[in-house]
């Protein structure tokens, strides 16, 4: 592994699966004593918010002004890629947030330049699993959307990934969650873990 370090970018849109995938994924790589850091982006960016008093919960989040959300989505970049170093980094983010102004890049070229993402993860399903999801959840606030605007929604991160791809070199993963089977998604990422610490 390079002495870099690797960063894998894991994202889906809301209620899709990320942190279940992440999380089971998490467990076989602690199973098999390997070594890598989780980071949620939307949680180091609502700990800078929060202490400047500008929300209190997280999804109060994508309601901000853009260009308060791409100045704390940047001092975000630089505090995850000061912890990546060395070591294979999970960073848990979305690719596209849907903001009242339009959708914005979660990894812009500022934050691509700090992250240095090697591998952008696309985690999906079908809208209609993902609707069903966001309305079993009560644990989150999610945002309602129709199933033709889940889709585009999807559409538009596969876009956004293939964007940030040509700006960074990296290469892009595309991994399904159907209902039932977030086990074989994690092991699919499971399997990316062991591919990089190899290479
Ligand atoms: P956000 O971006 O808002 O954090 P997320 O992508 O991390 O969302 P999760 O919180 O992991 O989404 O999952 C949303 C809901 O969908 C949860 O209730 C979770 O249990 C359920 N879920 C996730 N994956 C599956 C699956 N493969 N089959 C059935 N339910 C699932
Ligand atoms: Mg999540």
């Amino acid at each position: 592994m390079s002495e870099e370090g690797f960063v894998i970018v894991i994202t889906g849109i809301p209620g899709v699966g990320k942190t279940t995938v992440i999380d089971a994924a998490m467990e076989a790589a602690k199973r098999e004593n390997m070594n890598v850091t989780l980071m949620n982006y939307g949680t180091v960016m609502f700990e800078i918010a929060k202490a400047e008093g500008l929300v209190e919960n997280r999804d109060q989040m994508r309601r901000l002004p853009s260009h308060v959300q791409r100045r704390i989505q940047r001092l975000a970049a630089r505090r995850i890629s000061e912890d990546a170093k060395g070591h294979v980094v999970l960073v848990d983010t979305h690719m596209l947030i849907r903001t009242p102004e339009g959708f914005l890049p979660g990894i812009p070229a500022w934050v691509a330049e700090e992250l240095k993402p090697n591998v952008l993860v696309l985690v999906e399903a079908e809208p209609e699993e993902i609707a069903r999801r966001r309305k079993k959840d009560e644990t989150r606030e999610r945002d309602v959307q129709s199933i033709e605007e889940i889709q585009m929604h999807q559409e538009m991160c596969r876009s956004a990934a293939a964007a940030c791809a040509a700006l960074t070199g990296a290469t892009i993963v595309v991994i399904p969650n159907h209902d039932g089977r977030a086990h074989e998604a994690a092991e699919q990422v499971f399997k990316l873990f062991r591919t990089l610490k190899e290479s």
